[in-house]
């Protein structure tokens, strides 16, 4: 019986491994986390956007002179353009989180492709030209997920450091949670959309006070400093500066 042993370990605990977010993918590329040399996070809000969250997310960011990432969901972007204007016109990022938000482990290549190829496209129509990022929903991927973005040149954005904010387990809690896992070349997940997100505002700001107060550590990467050419594809769009 003991044979059976390394079977299951391939069988389930491989998959079971592929499928995390802090896990490597068989195809292409996915990063939970950057390797730097300085004291850098990258802050990323998901599944957006929604009037009224995203609008106090922009401004506790707009606060603290910080810029983001916003993993949009399609479907939610196109029925809020102008909330998506007002998010990239404010110096921040877009990245792609699919059309509906599905479990995408399963799904057919074709599915998988329609989820991305749409909701790009009304980012575009939108206005949005910077390159689009991709995160998977739920931080989840496996083998066609990973095929397909390989397919079309999109990096995976993934995480290592979240709060659990989709819990709602108060906003203390989320604090807590992002900086007992956050380190240098982290990417923090927070959420803008997914239910209500009083505390994730609320834990934004403390969170973003608490990296300043240990350091530089979301005021490294100025676009325009020679410094960040070195490894730019990984640092320049994923480690976002501090306005100047
Ligand atoms: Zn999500």
């Amino acid at each position: 019986m003991l044979f059976l042993i390394p079977l299951a370990l391939c069988f389930v605990g491989l998959p079971l491994l592929l499928i995390h977010p802090t896990c490597p993918q068989i195809f292409g590329e996915a990063y939970s986390h950057v390797k730097v040399n300085e004291r850098v996070v990258a802050l990323t809000f998901d599944d957006g956007p929604i009037p009224g969250f995203t609008d106090d997310v922009l401004a506790v960011l707009n606060k603290h002179n910080i810029h983001a990432t916003f993993f949009l969901i399609g479907e939610r972007a196109e029925k809020n353009p102008d909330l998506v204007k007002k998010i990239y016109t404010a110096g921040h990022e877009l990245g792609n989180h699919t059309w509906s938000h599905a479990l995408m482990l399963f799904k057919s290549p074709q599915f998988t492709r329609e989820q991305i190829e749409k909701t790009d496209a009304v980012l575009r129509k939108l206005g949005y030209n910077k390159e689009i990022y991709f995160r998977s929903p739920y931080g989840q991927k496996l083998l066609i997920l990973p095929w397909v973005l390989s397919e079309m040149h999109k990096k995976n954005i993934l995480f290592d450091a979240y709060g659990w904010d989709w819990d709602s387990p108060g906003t203390d809690k989320i604090v807590e949670n992002v900086m007992d896992k956050v380190s240098p070349g982290s990417i923090i997940l927070l959420h803008d959309g997914c239910g209500t997100r009083e505390q994730t505002v609320a834990a934004a700001d403390t969170i973003i006070q608490q990296l300043k107060a240990q350091g530089p550590r979301l005021s490294v990467c100025n676009r325009n400093r020679a410094a960040c050419h070195e490894q730019r594809d990984e640092r320049r769009l994923l480690i976002n500066s501090e306005r100047k």
